[in-house]
């Protein structure tokens, strides 16, 4: 199996000119085409859209672009990840079938899978995906998909692909990969044998706080022909204006994720050196099989979120959020600028404790997505927040933990 498909000279090429026109008087980038429907000479006449909710020019751009960036046919784009998910669902699930899903998986997704789809008879079993004996003994005979994200949000888990995608191949079971956090600039799960990549393009690929959007990716045709049959049926596809910024964004995917991932890398080197900080999670941090899996996986960089413990749990965590003046509190990752979470109270809110204890978000667990501004900056407002705590102190001052545990 091919491994390496594209070379990363390929990937910022596909990027940095996707949706770009030629011949004399085309528009040098994608035009937005807003139109819900277009014209036919003649009754039955073959032309390449009808109307918006089916396809658009605009989304085709985008479709095409994220298709090429895994040797694929183009991708099939959605006006959100979830509705991306969804249809993902619908397209392979029906009564009485049986999903594997990552308890790492980010919170959306388990919402479906736990609270939508049982109505309609699909059940879930949600797994340690670093297990590989429990992913494995969670395949039924009813099974039909298995779910993964890696690295996991927000603890940072990487997942052994080559060795899931086996055991699916195994029991003739498709395997869907959640790639939003690294996007195929940084990883090509359909390398490692996945049967469709699945993102939120409204994180990385967007990357500027601008535009929500999906995508499934995949080389398997009749997959993605039951995939815009569902997204037609349904209605979820994404909006011209939405792919057309989606693209923009695309354009500089590769060199902003470069440049965040080194400055997440330094930044998570930084935390784990202060005493106020119980472990870091980050993937080029982790357990020497971890970081093994990391570099297997993960083409030159690890992706620009950071998570960490702090000392002191939930009043720690607040005094420290608030003492950030430069970074911004949201739920959100992926966007140029740095932004940080409280997963216990945000992303991971409607997860109850003692499920949240079990994939380790404590309360003193903060989410930091590294942007664009200079790593130095974001440190010394990181500063700003553990003098905060030691002031009150339920950090440093008080509770010195002497070697920070990491990973
Ligand atoms: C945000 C996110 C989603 C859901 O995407 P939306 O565009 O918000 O619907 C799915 N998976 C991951 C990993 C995400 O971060």
């Amino acid at each position: 199996m091919k491994e390496q498909t594209l070379t990363p000279s390929e990937i910022e090429s596909i990027c940095s000119r996707a949706g770009l026109g030629r011949g004399d008087g085309a528009a040098l980038i994608a035009p937005i085409v807003q139109s819900t429907s277009f014209c036919r000479e003649n009754i039955g006449s073959d032309c390449a859209h009808q109307y918006s909710r089916v396809s658009n020019p605009t989304v085709a751009a985008l479709e095409e672009a994220l298709g090429q960036l895994e040797d694929a046919p183009p991708a099939v784009c959605f006006s959100t990840g979830l509705a991306a998910e969804t249809a993902l669902f619908l397209s392979v699930l029906r009564q009485g079938d049986h999903v594997v899903c990552s308890r790492y998986a980010y919170g959306g997704t388990t919402r479906l899978l736990q609270q939508l789809f049982p109505a309609f008879g699909v059940e879930t079993s949600f797994v340690d995906p670093t297990d590989l004996a429990a992913v494995e003994r969670a395949i039924q005979p009813a099974t039909r998909l298995l779910f993964f994200e890696t690295p996991a949000n927000p603890t940072l888990e990487v997942t052994d692909l080559r060795a899931v995608c086996e055991l699916g191949r195994a029991a003739n079971v498709l395997v869907a990969v959640d790639n939003t956090f690294l996007t195929a600039a940084l990883q090509q799960p359909l390398a490692f044998g996945a049967d469709i990549s699945v993102y939120s393009t409204t994180k990385y690929i967007d990357g500027h706080s601008a535009a929500l959007g999906g995508a499934l990716v995949s080389r398997d045709a009749q997959l993605l022909e039951r995939i815009r049959f569902i997204r037609k049926s349904t209605g979820g596809i994404q909006t011209p204006f939405n792919a057309w910024l989606t693209l923009q964004g695309l354009k500089t995917l590769p060199l902003r994720l470069a440049r965040q991932s080194e400055s997440a890398a330094t930044i998570a080197r930084w935390l784990s050196r202060q005493s106020a900080v119980d472990a870091v999670y980050y993937p080029g941090l982790g357990s020497a099989q971890q970081r093994a899996l990391a570099a297997a996986q993960h083409r030159g960089a690890d992706g620009a979120v950071v998570s960490f413990d702090i000392v002191g749990g939930l009043d720690a965590g607040r005094t420290f959020v608030e003492a950030l003046q430069f970074c911004r509190l949201a739920e959100h990752v992926g966007s140029v600028e740095t932004l940080v979470t409280h997963p216990a109270s945000m992303t991971h809110g409607d997860v109850p404790a003692d499920q949240r204890a079990e994939i380790r978000i404590t309360d003193g667990l903060l989410r930091l997505s590294v942007g664009l501004e200079p790593a130095e900056v974001i440190i010394a407002d990181l500063e700003r927040a553990f003098a905060a705590l030691s002031a009150i102190g339920t950090g440093s001052g008080k509770e010195v933990v002497e070697c920070p545990a990491v990973g």
